[in-house]
């Protein structure tokens, strides 16, 4: 290792996030040592933001490094999983102390109400690339998965959708209107619903986030269930200035589509509304059913005039 990249290490992730006593060693050696409690399952997951892809070049460093670790702890919300530990490897074109410093606070602003520790990663030059690698725990067996939806089952979603995908529309001036900074927030802070996926353990069949559109996500779903789905459109709850759009197929896109809410999708057995209420509620997360889970395969979309909507393909964001 150079010697600045040393101090690097030192100046801006040594102390970075809060302190665990499962943590035997984290930075500083050739790996993190990590005690998983006896009975546990280990979970691990990993996504990387590239500038220009996952967000545009223009976004503030402090977003890039909230957002960098919130994707990640979506994904582990998705499994029921508590997070433990990440690590962070970081490309840079250099190291430069008005990216570093901002980038560091939103990354630790994210990462200190979960509690999860950064325990490792690595530095090296070249165009802005972010990957996080998560990892949490849960007791053996209670991982929620996207193959457990069954025929009659609820299907559920966390949060608001829509407002992510209008707050890229915003920043990036496509929008007619003024910016809604509520919009952006959605976009750029989002709020990994780690809370309600520890809440939903032995209550939800199957989970999944919500990072490219639920039309494709809730897709992936059905596919790993082998079965289909019927949602009424007229349920979905939609952000604020999503529901404020004049036209009905301005919405669709953005809240079926559009990517980037990290909301939670789950289903739970019909009959089972109040225990998953009310498992939530502790959680501070609210959610709504949006429809039911049937045989067969694929989502039919029931419009208010009670006929299904046809949408096309679920393509999601392809990178290939
Ligand atoms: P090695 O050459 O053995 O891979 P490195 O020089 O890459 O070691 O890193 C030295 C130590 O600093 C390791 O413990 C590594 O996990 C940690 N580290 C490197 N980069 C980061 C980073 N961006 N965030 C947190 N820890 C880091
Ligand atoms: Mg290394």
């Amino acid at each position: 290792m150079a010697g600045d990249e040393f101090a690097l290490i030192e100046r801006y992730f040594r102390g970075l996030t809060p302190a665990r006593a499962d943590v035997h060693t984290g930075i500083g050696d050739d790996a993190a040592v990590l005690d998983v409690p006896p009975g546990h399952e280990l979970v691990v997951s990993t996504d990387t933001l590239v500038a220009g892809v996952h967000f545009p070049v223009s976004t503030p460093p402090a977003d890039i490094g909230w957002k960098s670790l919130a994707v990640n702890l979506s994904d582990l919300a998705a499994m029921g999983a508590e997070p433990r530990w990440v690590t962070l490897a970081l490309t840079l074109s250099g190291a430069d102390d008005e990216f570093l410093g901002p980038f560091c606070r939103g990354f630790a602003d994210c990462a200190a109400p979960q509690g999860v520790a950064l325990v490792g990663g690595d530095l090296t030059r070249g165009p802005l690339s972010i990957t996080v690698q998560i990892m949490g725990t849960v007791p053996a067996g209670m991982a929620l998965l996207r193959s457990g939806a069954r025929a009659g089952d609820a299907i559920w979603v966390t949060g608001e959708l829509g407002g992510a995908a209008l707050g890229l529309v915003m920043v990036q001036g496509r929008h007619g209107g003024a910016v809604d900074d509520d919009c952006v927030q959605r976009l750029n802070r989002p709020v990994p619903r780690v809370q309600a996926g520890l809440a939903l353990r032995g209550q939800a069949t199957a989970c999944i986030d919500i990072s490219d559109g639920l039309l494709t996500d809730l897709g992936h779903v059905l596919r790993a269930s082998e079965v289909g789905a019927r949602v009424e459109l007229a349920r979905l709850p939609l952000a604020p200035a999503v529901a404020a759009l004049a036209v009905a197929s301005q919405r669709w896109p953005l809240a079926l589509g559009g990517g980037d809410d990290y909301e939670l999708c789950f289903t739970a057995p019909a009959g089972a509304d109040e225990s998953v209420c009310a498992a939530l509620k502790a959680s501070g997360i609210g959610a709504t059913c949006i429809g039911a889970v049937t045989a067969g395969s694929g989502a039919q979309w029931i419009g208010d005039d009670g006929r299904a909507v046809d949408f096309g393909p679920a393509t999601g964001y392809q990178h290939f």
